[in-house]
């Protein structure tokens, strides 16, 4: 069947989750809400998902009896995790709407059919190289120069799956640590900063986007998102490479008839040019602010959109900052969570995880304050409140 059925999907009906990590969590949090039923499916289980699904299906993604099954007990299917096998986005597709369709799931999957997309219809990025094997990969390096970033092609997120080659005498070290599979070589990118744009895009056409959002990354890991940009709230520069930003990210929505949520991170250099670095095809922990900031969150834009039903306001209701928290806070135990919840305009999010390993999202913080300046020193701070 196909994406044609004109009926929305309305509140009582069952909507199912591909993958089940706090971004399920959150969209089911926002479904359940709004009087959806919600199943999750995975390999895992006691998942942060699962947690608060009404279902949570235990199964290989390969087992694609058990997908077919579960596609049979929803009215629709997203995804919170892209790195779904295709097949089983399409024995879903074959049963039921699955939102956004394969493609976008299949293009976003891998760095090379992502940045081969890109460059395809004209939207700036990294220069690139495609390495299939070491003498390629010199080539890359000799074409691109150094310091470059050798990058896998597929399964990549977080700054995992990369190297930096700072040296042409580094490439067979780097190629190795790879584990010599397909990769690509971007270019390095002298930014001066980073920042995303979180939209969504309904099933008939609308499109909606929270601006820019500033991303600052620690270890390939996004540590703190602040909206709006405080280095570009003023200005008509500012105002310019937000609209550029918004013009890249409608176009790609346009590009692959996305339906759901989506967002753009890219890379903005001193002269003011913004090269798309990548895209997910999901709510992302840049737009995790949305929950407490907006009126409507990028989770609920998402079921809104997978579900037919018009998408909601966009408006910010404060100034934002989010900060991660990664499994390295509970180094020293478990954090003081009533320092940081004592602190006005400061939101916690947990996602229900056991296991707090160095570099697992475990759970963010959001602070709202009356500027973003403000929001940004006051989430830092209740982050280091944690410890005492
Ligand atoms: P990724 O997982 O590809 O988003 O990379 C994680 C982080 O590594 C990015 O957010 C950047 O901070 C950095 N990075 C990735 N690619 C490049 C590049 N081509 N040039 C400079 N920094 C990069």
């Amino acid at each position: 069947m196909s994406d044609e059925r004109p009926e929305a999907i309305l509140p009582g009906a069952t909507v199912g989750v591909l993958g089940s990590g706090q971004l399920g969590r959150m969209f089911a949090l926002a479904a359940r809400r709004l009087g959806y039923r919600v199943h999750t499916f995975s390999p895992d289980t006691d998942t942060p998902t699962g947690q608060v699904a009404d279902r949570e299906v235990v199964a290989a993604y390969e087992d694609l009896d058990a997908v077919r099954d579960f596609a049979r007990q929803v009215a629709v299917v997203t995804f919170e995790f892209e790195n779904v096998p295709a097949e089983t986005a399409e024995a879903v597709a074959a049963l039921i709407p699955v939102r956004p369709g394969g493609t976008v799931l299949h293009i976003a999957q891998n760095r090379l059919r992502e940045k081969t997309f890109l460059a395809r219809h004209g939207i700036p990025c990294a220069p690139f190289r495609h390495v299939e094997f070491l003498g390629e990969l010199r080539a890359a390096l000799i074409a691109l120069g150094t310091p470059a970033i050798l990058k896998t092609a597929g399964f990549g997120y977080d700054g995992k799956g990369q190297v930096r080659i700072s040296r042409a005498e580094e490439a067979e070290m780097a190629w190795a640590a790879l584990g010599w599979q397909e990769c690509v070589l971007e270019g390095f990118v002298a930014f001066e900063r980073e920042v995303s744009v979180v939209a969504a895009r309904g099933l008939d056409g609308a499109f909606v986007h929270y601006g820019l959002i500033e991303n600052a990354h620690v270890g390939g890991i996004l540590d703190v998102s602040v909206a709006p940009p405080p280095s570009m709230a003023a200005g008509a520069g500012g105002a310019a490479v937000a609209a550029e930003a918004v013009a890249i990210t409608r176009a790609i929505f346009e590009a692959l008839d996305v339906v759901g949520t989506l967002c753009v991170e890219f890379f903005l250099t001193p002269d003011h040019t913004l090269l798309v670095n990548e895209m997910a095809p999901r709510p992302h922990n840049s737009g995790h602010l949305t929950i407490d900031a907006h009126v409507t969150s990028q989770f609920e834009q998402q079921l809104r959109a997978v579900c037919g039903l018009p998408l909601g306001s966009v408006e910010m209701l404060r100034p934002a900052a989010m900060a991660n928290l990664l499994g390295d806070e509970w180094t020293d135990g478990t954090p003081d969570w009533s320092r940081a919840l004592a602190m006005p305009g400061v939101k916690l999010h947990l996602y229900g995880k056991e296991d707090a390993r160095p570099g697992r999202k475990m759970g963010h913080l959001t602070a709202l304050a009356d500027t973003p300046e403000e929001a940004v020193e006051r989430v830092r701070q209740a982050r280091a409140a944690l410890h005492p």
